[in-house]
């Protein structure tokens, strides 16, 4: 089949749907690639690689002759417009976040997978975008929080004076927390983590993190058998508030990174809690494109109360694009064989596979994603 592989036109971001590595893969495969000029540039992957790899290059990606169409984000209206009837395409459509997309690629007769809803079982650990996009995040906020605090992390004891160690704390353990934690304990903090789900205690020791949380009944219960939290009730919020809001006051740097899918990001940092941090702390909350995690955050910009600093990023994979392009691009290039006739190479998704059907939006026209299925096209 063609892929058309375009560029990326949201702002700020700097990733690309694929590499000259997966472009080589995929035309090994026996697929031909079209590549948007200067898809890749941001990610410093120059469109001459691109072609070393086999793939076209050109002005419009091929989108109008292509079978399946792959980008980072969600496709533009002129994009919709311009992909053909029957073919598929492939992106973090954000589906909750803007409906509208998902029924205009419907419409137009295009079957849209969202990669965020790729199911989290083992087969499709390869595929799993949201993990590789948070893993990255996770190390991420953690650097951008050592940037924008004005001391050091580690325990430095030296002629001129001892610095203490900065205490970072991690909230909400998932993918991106996990990396946080090692990733700040790797500069040599003193790392401490919450979650409401109880099986993010052991892997918070595991490590070296310390665990603060109200491990109460409803605790106990608070995980979905698909492995995300629950919205919590608000008799144990206030229980965890009071507990967190000791904690917080005495903690360097807080990151947040609390999501539930399909919802707005839980509230983990109050106004108050924030002014409760000594000047020069700073906050970094990964979840300000869902609402944020902090009321005070705002979406990529840098907000100071009372001196300590609250950031509120949007998209930190973006600012690692070369790594965050390359572990989508595999993502993708994962997925290939599920949409592809073995012996024709045609378009052809596996209807019936668990993994199509957890993140097909539409087939033929209908949406058919049991989210979305009850506004058919
Ligand atoms: P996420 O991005 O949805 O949320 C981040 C974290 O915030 C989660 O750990 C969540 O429990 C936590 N959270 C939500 N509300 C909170 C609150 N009020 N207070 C504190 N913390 C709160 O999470 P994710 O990284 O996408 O991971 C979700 C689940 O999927 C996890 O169980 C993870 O282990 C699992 N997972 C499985 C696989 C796999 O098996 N293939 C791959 C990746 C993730």
């Amino acid at each position: 089949m063609k892929i058309a592989v375009l560029k990326e036109t949201a702002p700020g971001e700097t990733r690309v749907a694929a590499t000259p590595e997966t472009v080589k893969k995929i035309t090994a495969l026996g697929h031909s690639v079209a590549v948007q000029t200067g898809a890749g540039a941001s990610a410093s992957y120059p469109d001459d690689l691109y072609q070393q790899a086999g793939a076209t290059i050109s002005t419009d990606g091929g989108i109008g002759g292509a079978d399946l169409v792959v980008k980072v984000r969600r496709p533009t209206e002129a994009e919709i417009g311009a992909m053909r009837s029957g073919s598929g395409f492939a992106s973090l459509l954000e589906p909750y976040g803007d409906r509208g997309v998902v029924e205009a690629l419907a419409k137009s007769k295009i079957d849209a997978v969202a990669m965020e809803f790729i199911p989290r079982i083992s087969r499709a650990q390869s595929m799993d975008a949201l993990s590789s996009q948070a893993n990255l995040a996770g190390y991420r906020a953690v650097i951008e929080g050592a940037a924008i605090y004005g001391r050091a992390f580690p325990m430095m004891m030296t002629a001129a004076g001892t610095i203490a160690a900065a205490k970072v704390f991690i909230m909400g353990v998932g993918v991106a927390g996990l990396q946080a934690i090692a990733t700040a304990r790797r500069l040599g903090a003193v790392v401490s983590a919450t979650d409401v789900r109880p099986a993010t205690k052991e892997q918070v020791a595991s490590l070296g993190g310390k665990f603060v949380a109200v491990e109460d009944e409803e605790f106990k219960q608070a995980e979905t058998t698909a492995g995300y939290a629950k919205p919590m009730s608000a008799e144990y919020q206030a229980k965890q508030a009071q507990l967190v809001t000791e904690h917080i006051a005495k903690q360097d740097i807080v990151i947040t990174t609390a999501l539930i899918p399909g919802r707005a990001a839980p509230v983990l940092i109050t106004e108050a809690q924030a002014k409760s941090m000594r000047p020069g702390s700073v906050i970094i909350d990964l979840a300000v494109a869902q609402g944020g995690n902090c009321p005070l955050s705002k979406p990529d910009a840098l907000v100071e109360v009372g001196g300590v600093k609250i950031m509120g990023f949007t998209n930190l994979p973006a600012r690692l694009p070369s790594d965050s392009s390359s572990l989508y691009a595999k993502n993708l290039l994962a997925l290939l064989p599920l949409l592809t006739d073995k012996d024709s190479k045609a378009f052809a998704p596996a209807w019936d596979d668990e993994i199509i059907k957890g993140a097909m939006l539409s087939k033929s026209g209908a949406l058919i994603h049991p989210h979305f299925a009850s506004a058919s096209a």
